[in-house]
């Protein structure tokens, strides 16, 4: 139901649970984020409010990375469980998907998917997407076009943002009848399915067109549609106050 990412700086962890908290208010079952750190992906996802979370990344401390994405879930597949919040990660634990809106053709994708030797671990229509994009990023090795590649095999309404551990300082996002905003700041840049997510940091802000691919940098963002092709983005300021 909400999506925050966010590369820059600071504590991503922190950033991500400042902009969910304030998504809170459209309601939410589960919560969760991952930050990259120290080479590796480290992921934390509960049932329930922010609190619990919260309180799971009190007893269970991930390590501090400044690159980070947060979700906070209504589950239209798959009970809201654990094994079901989001982040959804692939079978390798390198690459981290949060998703809001349904993907229509997941049953095909997963039987696809689990001929190739892919473990799936939940009910949702989401997990899909990590595995596909573990794949793409393999072959490819570029993170938006991976993105890229995988969008164009999905059907249905969705706001995708992904990190991969082997790609650390950018968040990628992808959007088709799902809203996602950018925020660009100061050497930090943000993205979420509400400027109220980021506007405490910025009110820079770039709306994605239909079908489009962001690739944030702390420097800047990179907006392609889903073939590659450079898209024309439209930034505007952000003047009324959260
Ligand atoms: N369809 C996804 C799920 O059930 C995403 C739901 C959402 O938009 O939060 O996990």
């Amino acid at each position: 139901c909400g999506i925050v990412g966010y590369v820059g700086g600071r504590s991503a962890l922190d950033v991500v649970l400042a902009g969910l908290r304030r998504l809170e208010y459209r309601g939410y079952d589960s919560a969760g984020v991952a930050v990259l750190a120290d080479g590796g992906l480290a992921a934390a996802k509960k049932v329930g409010k922010l609190a619990n979370l919260e309180k799971e990344l009190a007893d269970r401390p991930l390590p501090s990375g400044s690159t980070g994405i947060g979700h906070t879930r209504w589950a239209t597949h798959g009970g809201p469980t654990d094994a079901n919040a989001h982040p959804h990660l692939d079978n390798a634990g390198r690459v981290a998907v949060v998703h809001n809106g349904i993907i229509e053709n997941f049953a095909a994708l997963r039987a696809e998917l689990a001929e190739r030797g892919h473990a799936l671990g939940s009910e949702t229509d989401t997990e899909v997407v990590s595995h596909l994009l573990s794949e793409s990023f393999s072959s490819c090795g570029d993170l938006a076009e991976a993105m890229r590649q995988v969008c164009r095999r999905l059907e249905g309404a969705f706001t995708l943002v992904a990190v991969h551990a082997d790609d650390p300082d950018v968040v990628v996002g992808a959007r088709r009848n799902s809203p996602l905003v950018v925020g660009i700041g100061a050497g930090e840049s943000f993205l979420a399915s509400d400027v109220a997510a980021f506007i405490a940091h910025t009110r820079e802000a770039v709306e994605l067109g239909q079908d489009q691919v962001v690739e944030l940098r702390r420097e800047g963002v990179t907006v392609t549609d889903f073939e590659g092709a450079p898209a024309e983005v439209r930034a505007y300021h952000v003047d009324w106050d959260a």
